[in-house]
């Protein structure tokens, strides 16, 4: 399932917002991973979807624009995968038997 919107979501004047406060830049600070250079700059439109990537589609369909920021793709797309593995991370770890400590 794909959070990525590249026309307005359940709130058209906050995607209209959040592209004039971003100019058509990218608004990531860096949760892809990569050293923020500007990137996408010029070169592709951003898709507006939601700072917090744990978000459902439903969900990010009611986030503010406060909540909202302009990603290039590759900064979705990178974003979102390191997400998804801290996630799975996250559930291995608690499944993994509580180590003793000695
Ligand atoms: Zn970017
Ligand atoms: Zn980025």
């Amino acid at each position: 399932m794909s959070i990525i919107h590249t026309a307005p979501l359940g709130n058209p004047p906050a995607w209209s917002l959040v592209m004039d406060r971003c100019a058509g830049q990218c608004e990531c600070t860096g949760s892809c991973g990569r050293k923020h250079d500007p990137c996408g700059r010029g070169t592709t439109r951003p898709t507006v979807a939601p700072a917090d990537l744990a978000l459902s589609p439903v969900e990010a369909a009611h986030v503010p624009v406060s909540g909202l920021r302009a990603w290039c793709p590759d900064c979705h797309r990178l974003a979102r995968r390191r997400h998804a593995q801290a996630a799975v991370r996250r559930a291995q770890h608690g499944n993994e038997p509580t180590p003793t400590l000695f």
